[in-house]
């Protein structure tokens, strides 16, 4: 997303600001009158296949005879107004299905909006993350305190520590703080997220108003409990936040965030899952993010990234390098070119030590 666009005056920072711009919040907000809202537009991706967006947020939709199906609905607002929307474009029609992509808030929450014609489908992992334990949440949130809540420094602090890149604004917890104790329960912080009413483990295939349409769950990379949904007549891939993060724009050529060690889980996953979608039969991979038509291509340029990255880390460590040395020697020369390579080179290097030294 182009936030300078969307936060004018402000640094044209990313995951955090972009967080920030989509709830609305907080720690960096701008001046009065400086917040510009997020732009909203339903375009056709490929045949009945559709996304919303809301600034560099996206959502899928496939009109069916039958009605029709969503990916996610990002948050309350933007679903009222994509219902209203959709009433409009698809007269007649209402939404069926809802696909929760994963569960984190900032792509699953505004699902009561369709709750009162539509199912909601999910990975089974997205029922463990809300059954009251704190959540697998992305930027490098975690349960820093083991109190089992999520408070506002949990939120904050990677922000600090790697700012424009990981953690998120407090407003993310504050605004779901219903019993004003400054913290967010699990259950409070889902409030506005859809509990699935059907799950499957690895695979699932849906087949709804003459369409097929395959959920995939790729393995544990940016989440743990992810889906991809293939639109199989449309050879349309629709994935979100992995492989194309936040941070992704107009090109799949952008280093990752990094934020902890890779969002707790082994690299040799993150590769699993780049090759479990490139295995799949599609022609076009769009998503959560990224305002640009995607190749397999693109994804296997993703996983090439991860495999160099990991290979020269290990290859660091096993010749007993320190993460200082590493940082200054291991260059990641075929990237330079990309996105986010000056800012976030060194940020990988470590992430990646920190999970390779993590799981063995
Ligand atoms: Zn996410």
């Amino acid at each position: 997303m182009n936030t300078t666009r969307l936060l004018p005056g402000l640094i044209p920072g990313v995951v955090l600001l972009a967080l920030l711009a989509q709830a609305g919040s907080a720690a960096d907000a701008p001046p009065p009158g400086m917040f510009v809202a997020p732009a909203r537009a339903i375009t056709q991706v490929k045949g009945d296949v559709y996304r919303a967006s809301n600034g560099g947020w996206y959502v899928g939709i496939l009109d069916t005879p039958d009605g029709l199906l969503l990916v996610d609905t990002l948050n309350v607002p933007f679903a009222k107004w994509l219902k209203d929307e959709l009433a409009k474009k698809f007269p007649g029609k209402v939404v069926k299905y809802v696909i929760l992509s994963h569960s984190h808030w900032d792509h699953t929450e505004g699902g009561k909006v369709f709750a009162d014609t539509a199912l909601f489908l999910a990975q089974e992992g997205f029922l463990r993350n809300m059954d009251g334990r704190y959540p697998a949440l992305p930027g490098d949130i975690t349960d820093r305190n083991n109190d089992g809540y999520l408070d506002v420094a949990e939120f904050e602090n990677p922000a600090r520590e790697r700012p424009r890149y990981c953690g998120a604004g407090g407003n993310s917890v504050t605004s779901k703080d219903k019993d004003g104790d400054g913290r967010a329960s699990p259950a409070e912080f889902f409030a506005d997220t859809p509990r699935p009413d059907i799950v499957y483990s690895d695979r699932m295939t849906l087949r709804f108003g003459g369409k097929t349409i395959e959920l995939v769950f790729p393995g544990r990379n940016h989440a743990n409990d992810g889906t991809a949904v293939l639109f199989t007549d449309e050879r349309v891939l629709f994935t979100v936040d992995f492989p194309a993060d936040a941070l992704v724009q107009d090109s799949m050529r952008s280093l990752p965030s990094a934020c902890g060690p890779f969002d707790g889980h082994p690299m040799d996953e993150w590769i699993k899952s780049y090759r479990t979608l490139e295995a799949l039969d599609f022609d076009i991979s769009v998503g959560g993010h990224g305002s640009a038509l995607f190749t397999k291509r693109d994804l296997a340029e993703g996983r090439g990234f991860m495999e160099y990255l990991k290979h020269e880390v290990e290859t660091a460590m096993s010749k007993g390098l320190s993460l200082a040395q590493m940082k200054q020697s291991i260059r990641l020369e075929p990237y330079k070119d990309w996105r986010h390579y000056e800012q976030l080179r060194v940020a990988n290097i470590e992430a990646a030590w920190f999970n390779l030294k993590t799981y063995k």
